[in-house]
């Protein structure tokens, strides 16, 4: 069943400028973006920072409003809501608990002046989950446990907390109120590497255990891999390919994601052959992106028709979607 969907979603944020901060530019931060998400599946979302994935993530949640496009949520009881334009008591009424997010770094996503515990139980109290104060503890205790935290540490504060006991504590308040999709935005770049795998396991356990889905944005294309189904590549506000994930890992067919790919020191030898490609200067600035495909300033293969004309996905097989003209007419 699916939980949420998006087509052509576009996010442009406005720069402002002289004495009367009038409009002078856009950042085109997300360029039509079609996404689905279905229960129980991981959608991972790759590209260099600057690409549009936290920007994508942040207008799935309904932190940003669309600047156009539609997104549809899917409630429990299989009813579709468009809640493009919907915020606060418009949105659909099942729509903030099932659809919760977790980001980079959790100090920043975690109230200083809060104990652990209210922190967890403050969106089961908000969502009128339990009937009293007794079993909002108990919950808060089990959640806590299940996250590998001692229940004990409730009361204290998150200073007390390493960076990866924090990330735990997010997820423990984000799972708190049972929802249907956790949107992840690059959950173990700040931690130590030891930590990551942990967190990512942990994540991987409670999806095992709830049918939760996922939404997996990273820079980390080993850590993408192994967490998603499907798995989007992003440039410059636009999704460039998109797969099953081991089809794109196996066969990446776009010059970006083959050079994002080369890029990546560790990564497997078989794909190293690809090595032809390679990822050379900045990504323009989305303020002024290129005509034409967005990635022909640094395009090793880009033809005449890649500077004047953006090219359409295409399904070249089992769902694999690649916007480049190399592959019109597959
Ligand atoms: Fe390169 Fe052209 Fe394909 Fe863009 S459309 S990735 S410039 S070959």
């Amino acid at each position: 069943m699916k939980i949420l969907s998006a087509r052509r979603l576009k996010k442009y944020f406005p720069i402002r400028s002289g004495v009367f901060l009038q409009v002078s530019a856009y950042v085109r931060a997300l360029k039509a973006v079609d996404i689905d998400v279905e229960e129980g599946a991981t959608i991972g979302i790759v590209g260099e920072s600057g690409c549009g994935k936290s920007t994508l993530g942040r207008t799935l949640v309904k932190i940003h409003e669309p600047t156009e496009g539609k997104i549809t949520y899917c409630d429990p009881t299989g009813q579709e809501h468009d809640v493009s334009r919907s915020l606060g008591r418009n949105l659909a009424p099942t729509f903030r608990k099932d659809i919760q997010m977790i980001f980079q770094n959790p100090y920043d996503s975690l109230d200083p002046r809060m104990t652990i515990r209210d922190t967890v139980r403050e969106p089961i109290i908000t969502h009128r989950l339990l009937p009293d104060a007794g079993a909002v503890d108990s919950y808060v205790a089990e959640l806590l446990t299940k996250v590998g935290l001692y229940p004990e540490y409730a009361a204290r504060y998150p200073h007390e907390f390493s960076g990866g006991q924090r990330q735990r504590i997010a997820i423990a308040r984000s799972i708190s109120v049972r929802p249907r999709l956790l949107i992840c935005d690059e959950p173990t770049s700040a931690l130590d590497v030891s930590v990551q795998s942990q967190v990512i396991n942990l994540l991987k356990d409670i999806q095992r255990e709830t049918n939760m889905a996922l939404v997996f944005i990273s820079h980390n294309l080993d850590v993408v891999h192994h967490m998603s189904d499907r798995i989007m590549v992003m440039y410059l506000g636009s999704v460039v390919e998109s797969a099953p994930s081991d089809a794109l890992f196996d066969a990446p067919m776009h010059p970006y994601t083959q050079a994002l790919m080369s890029a990546v020191p560790s990564w497997d030898p078989r794909n190293r052959k690809l090595g032809a490609v390679k990822l050379e200067g900045e990504p323009p600035s989305p303020i002024n992106p290129p005509p034409g495909c967005p990635f022909h300033p640094r395009c090793p293969r880009r033809m005449d028709v890649c500077e004047k004309t953006m090219p359409e996905a295409v399904d070249i097989g089992g769902g694999h979607m690649v916007a480049c003209h190399l592959f019109a007419g597959s």
